[in-house]
């Protein structure tokens, strides 16, 4: 055995408490037979965390195994306004000891492969993991030989941060090194995406940190694969009012479609121009994170389709698959989203292994995105099942003639919802 194997198995038997008796049938094995049933959630991150809390809110008459790979989760929500010097990193950085004192017996450990069969995950050091319930928020992939000349050894270079953690920071390090007179080129990706209008905040936080850091003539480009985009008129016109000619948006009518990126001569070509760069944010095409598709439960779009009254897997009914990995309708990639989807899949599966009363499915979603210090807009809705999809009502959107105040008074309930949501989801 590795010496990490060995101290996810310790560290998994310590939560476990003395049941380390028997590796084999203590794990392996659906647990339904057992006092409490075995749930166990893959990911802790907002969909994750979220889950594996909401599923022991009434007491620990589950037994909940929660598998993430990283022992720190870094939350790519709010990382834009770490780039523009709005917060440190470290208000970026959560651990599951409170979920862990809530009862969450953690496993830092990959899964490398789903047995839907035998219901039972398999870590990457070898060991089984059975489940009654599984729950799956492995978050987003990508689609890397999308963009010519990308790859995963490329994202060192050229940084896609946009699964928070070590990318966020290397992309505020190449940020702070651009010079004057240098340019940021950014390719956004195409729909469906996780967090729709956050490529555009960040444009707002990089121009904002090239601004307060004085760095004359930077521009940034926007190379993007869609013709239009969220807010896109709100974020426009902060564009104009904070960052007056610094930024230059191009459909694909403009750039005619992205050629190649090279990271070594830190070029991207279009059938327009070659543009050289201080800095290119590659952000590309998007698919359920990779467990997914090793579990056979996505379709042709790459992301797992799900009854939205239930978050259950259409492919499989002990699979809730929840967060951006999912699919169903019209709700978005989102961690509001993602906290929402997991409270209903945790009281479905709570009705269904111990009886539990269901409520009727409410989702909502509200995303606030910050221009500048004090001027945020934010969009949101509502959204209920219907006829087995997510559908939206009521939407709404900030407007572009907002006075200021309840533009700063947008950015104060941005910071208020973060701290709220993160609580939680963590704490
Ligand atoms: C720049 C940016 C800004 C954003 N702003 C907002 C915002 O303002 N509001 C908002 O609501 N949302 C926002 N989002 C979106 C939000 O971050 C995501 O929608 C949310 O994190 C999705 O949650 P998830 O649980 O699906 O995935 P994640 O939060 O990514 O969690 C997935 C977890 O699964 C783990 N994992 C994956 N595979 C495995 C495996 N095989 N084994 C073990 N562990 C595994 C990963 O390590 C990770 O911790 C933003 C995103 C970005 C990039």
């Amino acid at each position: 055995m590795t010496e990490r194997a060995a101290i996810d198995r310790r560290a998994f038997f310590r939560g476990a408490g003395a049941a380390a008796a028997s590796l084999a049938a203590g794990l392996a094995a659906p647990a339904i037979a057992q006092a409490r049933p075995r749930v166990v959630v893959v990911g802790g991150g907002a969909g994750g965390a979220t889950a594996a809390k909401y599923l022991l809110r009434h007491g620990a008459d589950l037994d909940v195994v929660m598998i993430e790979a990283n022992r720190i989760y870094v939350t790519p929500f709010t990382s834009n306004l770490y780039l523009g010097g709005l917060k440190p990193h470290a208000a970026l950085e959560y651990g599951y000891d409170n979920l862990i004192g809530r009862g969450v017996r953690p496993i830092f450990a990959t899964v490398s492969e789903v047995d839907r069969a035998a219901r039972r995950v398999w870590l990457a050091d070898g060991t089984a993991v059975g489940y009654d319930r599984l729950v799956l928020s492995p978050g987003i992939d990508f689609v890397w030989d999308a963009v010519p000349g990308y790859s995963q050894a490329a994202a060192e270079t050229m940084p896609h941060a946009w699964r928070g953690g070590a990318q966020v920071a290397l992309l505020k390090r190449r940020l702070d090194a651009v010079p004057d007179g240098g340019t940021i080129v950014m390719l956004a990706p195409p729909n469906p995406y996780r967090c729709p209008p956050a490529p555009y905040e960040r444009v707002c936080m990089m121009a904002l940190s090239l601004q307060r850091r004085g760095v004359k003539n930077a521009r940034i480009v926007i190379l993007d694969a869609k013709d239009h985009f969220a807010m896109q008129p709100l974020f426009s016109d902060g564009w104009d009012r904070h960052y007056t000619g610094m930024v230059e948006w191009q459909p694909p009518e403009i750039h005619g479609g992205i050629k190649a990126v090279d990271p070594k001569a830190m070029t991207v070509t279009t059938d327009l121009e070659t543009i050289k760069a201080a800095l290119v944010n590659v952000i590309p095409p998007q698919v359920a994170g990779e467990l997914g598709h090793a579990a056979g439960l996505t379709d042709a779009s790459g992301f797992c389709p799900v009854d939205a009254g239930t978050m259950k897997s259409l492919i499989d009914p002990y699979v809730h698959v929840i967060g951006d990995a999912a699919i169903g309708g019209d709700f978005p990639k989102s961690g509001f989203a993602a906290n929402n989807e997991a409270k209903n899949a945790a009281m479905v599966i709570r009705h269904e292994l111990l009886g539990e009363r269901l409520l009727p499915v409410r989702f909502t979603n509200h995303c606030w995105s910050t221009i500048a210090p004090d001027d945020a807009v934010k969009n949101g809705a509502r959204y209920v099942p219907k006829d087995g999809t997510i559908t939206m009502l009521d939407p709404y959107t900030s407007q572009r003639d907002e006075p200021p105040e309840l533009r700063a008074k947008q950015a104060r309930e941005a910071v208020g919802w973060y701290r709220g949501m993160t609580t939680d989801m963590f704490g």
